[in-house]
């Protein structure tokens, strides 16, 4: 049960990025700060939360780093799988066509600060956390469960300070004063 939530949490992922992807590839980048550290990233990203805990469940290989399963953790695990899937839409769904994979500026590239941008810079990545947060809860393994947290703060701490230092290259002034009224993942705490 727990297991087929996290399943139905990626098929999720894929529904919602399908359409975004697709649209993505016609529009033109401008600046693409593409590294090898970002492709390692975004990799490292999908082994922690797809790959190694679909192992894990395809074969039992992780088994003897197995925790005692918890009901009550598990409907905690449902709920930032809920919450992962509607800050994650949202997320897509403001930036729109300013959204790339990896950090890139596309033509005519704007500003977002509608919506949830009003309130945090970085919706999708704290819609990340949560995906690795409920992998943790619904998946009670030290190295199945843990892997797609580990991987996430890899990625958010090897992209965050990069990500805003090309976003105030290109938009400056504006940028400074989005992040003044702005906090990075959670509105008035961080
Ligand atoms: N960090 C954001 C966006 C992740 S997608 C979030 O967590 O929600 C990464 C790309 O989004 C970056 O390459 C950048 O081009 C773009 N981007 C990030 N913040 C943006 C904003 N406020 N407005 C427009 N584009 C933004």
């Amino acid at each position: 049960m727990a297991a087929g939530i996290w399943a139905a949490g990626i098929v999720g992922w894929l529904i919602i990025r399908w359409p975004y992807r697709r649209r993505a590839r016609r529009i033109e980048t401008v600046t693409d700060n593409r590294s090898q550290k970002e492709k390692a990233l975004l990799g490292l990203t999908i082994i922690g939360l797809v790959v190694i805990p679909g192992l894990h469940l395809a074969t039992g290989v992780f088994s003897f780093a197995n925790i005692p399963f918890s009901p009550f953790a598990a409907s905690l695990g449902l709920v930032a799988m809920v919450g992962f899937l509607i800050l994650f839409h949202l997320s897509h769904k403001h930036l729109a066509r300013n959204w790339s994979v990896s950090l890139e500026i596309r033509k005519d590239h704007e500003l977002v600060d509608t919506g949830i941008y009003s309130k945090i810079r970085h919706p999708m990545y704290t819609s990340f956390w949560l995906w690795g947060i409920s992998q943790f809860l619904l998946l009670p393994n030290w190295i199945a469960g843990l892997s797609g947290l580990i991987s996430v703060a890899m990625l958010y701490y090897g992209r965050v300070e990069a990500e805003e230092e090309m976003m105030r290259q290109q938009f400056g002034a504006e940028y400074d004063a989005y992040c003044e009224r702005t906090y990075r993942l959670l509105p008035k705490i961080f």
